[in-house]
C-alpha cells in the first residue's frame, strides 16, 4: 500500500465519522473510553483485531507485539510494554473479557522453529522475546516430530496461544478477577488462508469453529458477565 494512500484513507475516514455527523467520536471523548474487551493479538498486518471482529472504535483496546506473547508477571525495573497494557487494561478500564489472538503463517512462530532470530546481535530483541515459548517449542518439536512442517508450525502456534493464556494467570490481579468471576480468559486461532477463526475449548482441550454453538465457554462468560451485573451474554 502506497503510504499517500494513508492520506486518502484518513479523508474517508474523517468524512464518515466526523463531517457526517456520526457521534460515536464526540460520545467517546465526552464519556471516555469503556471497551469490554481486551484483545492481545500479533503485528502481522494482515490481523487487525479490529477488522476481524468488526469492532467500531471503543469496542475493544487492543495490543499488538510479536506473535501475540503475554510474557510472564516479571517485577524487575525493566521495561514491559505489554504487562503495563494489560495492566492498565484489567486494573483501570476493568475489562470483562481477554482475547489471545494467535494465527496461521505466523513470523514470529516460524522465527521460534527456524532459530532464525537467534542472530547473536545485542541490538536484536526478537530472540530474547521470543524464548517465552521455548519450552512450548522444544516440547512441540518433540511430539510432533514426525508430522510435516506445516502441522508442527500450527501446532506451535497453538501451542504459544495457550502458554500465553498460562502467563496470564501469573498477574496477580488478573488472576484474582478470573477467580472472581469478572474476567473470563479466551483463546482464539485465526487461519488466514480459509478466514476460520477458532475457540480454544478448556474442557475438550481442542479448537473449535468460534461459530459454533458450543464453542464459547458461554458458563464461564455468563458467570462473569452476572457477577459484574452485565446486560451482555456473550462478546
Ligand atoms: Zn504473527
Amino acid at each position: 500500500m502506497p503510504f499517500r494512500k494513508l492520506v486518502a484513507g484518513y479523508e474517508d475516514f474523517h468524512d464518515a465519522y466526523f463531517r457526517s455527523g456520526n457521534p460515536v467520536y464526540e460520545q467517546l471523548s465526552s464519556m471516555g473510553q469503556k471497551p469490554e474487551v481486551l484483545v492481545i493479538g500479533c503485528s502481522d498486518s494482515r490481523i487487525d483485531p479490529a477488522i476481524l471482529t468488526n469492532s467500531q472504535p471503543g469496542d475493544i483496546f487492543v495490543i499488538r507485539n510479536v506473535a501475540a506473547i503475554v510474557p510472564p508477571c516479571e517485577s524487575d525495573s525493566r521495561h514491559h510494554g505489554t504487562s503495563a497494557a494489560i495492566e492498565f487494561a484489567v486494573r483501570q478500564l476493568q475489562v470483562k473479557h481477554i482475547i489471545v489472538l494467535a494465527h496461521s503463517q505466523c513470523g514470529g512462530i516460524a522465527a521460534l522453529l527456524s532459530g532464525s532470530a537467534d542472530n547473536g546481535e545485542e541490538t536484536s530483541f526478537i530472540h530474547n522475546w521470543l524464548a517465552t515459548l521455548e519450552p512450548a517449542r522444544d516440547r512441540i518439536e518433540r511430539e510432533f516430530a514426525d508430522e510435516p512442517q506445516e502441522i508442527r508450525t500450527r501446532a506451535m502456534e497453538q501451542a504459544g496461544l495457550l502458554v500465553s493464556l498460562d502467563n496470564l494467570m501469573t498477574f496477580p490481579w488478573v488472576a484474582e478477577a478470573v477467580e472472581s468471576g469478572a474476567l473470563s480468559l479466551h483463546g482464539w486461532y485465526f487461519d488466514i488462508r480459509s478466514g476460520e477463526l477458532q475457540s480454544y475449548d478448556g474442557d475438550s482441550k481442542t479448537f473449535r469453529d468460534v461459530l459454533g454453538a458450543d464453542a464459547l465457554p458461554v458458563e464461564e462468560l455468563e458467570k462473569g458477565c452476572c457477577r459484574r451485573g452485565c446486560q451482555s451474554e456473550q462478546l
